[in-house]
């Protein structure tokens, strides 16, 4: 039998196992595939009933924008692999960091965040967190004295994604968890790049783990959702988040990722194999001057990706000489890969970040960040790799002639 009651069970079981099997209560119908349950609200027996379960005397469903069983199923799952007592699933990855923050953070408080980070999450911090007297500092990820000397009497949260996007740089995780709890504040990890199959921070000491569901875990480009994980304490006020301004997950969305979090490690395991076998190709293509990928053992962080990740993940980033103009020939000689921002899909994608997801970066602020204009970054998909490989080489051995 796989019900609620198997909740402790659950948290002993492999990846693998808990992947397939955690989460799902079966319902009376004896359904064998995991239901959706696409209904905006749950109805009671009688007004007494309504009554306590709105008064939170009784547990039950009451209305999808915080009680839907396919979604409830997805938490558990994900909060099983990930290691965590609790998950609370959202909208999207950007409403997973929004919930973070206001629910464990009030004005006047502060942020030390890396500066390697989604650009959406600096917009989030900066714009709009800033706004309400929330402020941000960043610093260089790998860099553990940097992080020490932005600690203040203020500071309650710690931000980083680790490996990093595109140069694929990575923060020791128990180091950084020992500074955030020195100083009384929590780490959270956006955990989107390597997912649990490859990377569980919370058994590494971090607090909360952050998904944009959107990538991996659909891994097929489907649907856009996030999640937090981490300790009953913390998610409940992310919970109350949630439940009050709204940005959740819908049952659609949750059934499709649970869907994907089946087929998580087998197609990691596929994407990092793929991912390796085209950082080696590029790294010995004269047309590239540098690869960015923590897999290469000449990678400056190799050995501690390789102490604290599972795989060295899907994406990578390589330059080439001739700036913007060589690299956009590049992406633009592609036929199989396409041309997009999305990343974590089955599908390999292009893109160049100096003009995409890092355009909205100074000069100067590229130049810190490592985003140079010959840098390209591709997420590796799951195409044979024969074929991505002949795609690059295409615009690469034109550079040459
Ligand atoms: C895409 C992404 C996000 C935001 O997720 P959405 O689902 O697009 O809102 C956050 N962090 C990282 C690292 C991402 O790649």
């Amino acid at each position: 039998m796989n019900d609620e009651s198997d909740f402790e069970a659950w948290h002993d079981w492999a990846l693998d196992t808990q992947a397939i099997r955690a989460g799902h209560a079966r319902t009376a119908e004896q359904e064998h595939g995991e239901p959706i349950f696409p209904t905006s609200s749950f109805v009671y027996g009688s007004a007494a009933e309504a009554a306590r379960k709105f008064g939170g005397e009784e547990a039950g469903n009451i209305y999808s924008r915080f009680t839907n069983p396919t979604v409830r199923t997805f938490e558990k799952r994900l909060a099983a692999m990930e290691g965590g007592e609790r998950c609370v699933a959202t909208s999207s990855g950007m409403a997973a960091i929004m919930s973070t923050v206001l629910g464990l953070l009030e004005a006047g408080d502060e942020i030390v965040a890396s500066r390697s980070l989604f650009g959406s999450t600096v917009s989030l911090f900066d714009k709009y967190f800033a706004k309400f007297g929330i402020v941000t500092h960043y610093v260089e990820l790998s860099n553990l004295e940097a992080w020490e000397a932005a600690m203040t009497p203020r500071t309650k949260l710690l931000f980083a994604e680790t490996p990093s996007n595109p140069l694929s740089e990575v923060v020791d995780i128990p180091a950084l968890a020992e500074i955030a709890h020195r100083h009384d504040a929590l780490l959270a990890i956006d955990n989107c790049f390597l997912t649990p199959a490859l990377q569980r921070p919370l058994a590494l000491g971090a607090d909360l783990v952050i998904h944009s569901a959107t990538k991996y875990l659909d891994g097929q480009g489907r649907a856009l959702g996030g999640a937090v994980v981490g300790r009953d304490k913390e998610l409940e006020a992310l919970f109350g988040v949630v439940r009050t301004c709204g940005p959740c997950m819908s049952p659609f969305n949750a059934w499709v990722f649970l869907k994907g979090l089946e087929t998580l490690s087998l197609r990691m395991r596929a994407h990092c194999d793929n991912a390796l076998a085209l950082a080696r190709f590029l790294d010995a293509h004269p047309a590239v001057t540098k690869v960015h990928y923590s897999g290469l053992e000449t990678h400056p962080q190799h050995r501690l990706a390789a102490d604290q990740q599972r795989g060295f993940g899907g994406v990578l980033g390589f330059e080439v000489e001739g700036g913007r103009a060589a690299a956009w020939s590049v992406i633009d000689a592609t036929r199989i890969l396409s041309i997009t921002g999305n990343l974590g899909d089955v599908k390999s994608t292009i893109g160049h970040p100096a003009t995409t997801t890092h355009g909205r970066l100074s000069d100067e602020q590229k130049l810190a960040a490592g985003i140079a204009e010959g840098l390209v970054r591709v997420s590796v998909g799951l195409e044979d790799i024969e074929d991505i490989k002949g795609d690059l080489a295409r615009g690469l051995d034109a550079l040459m002639s």
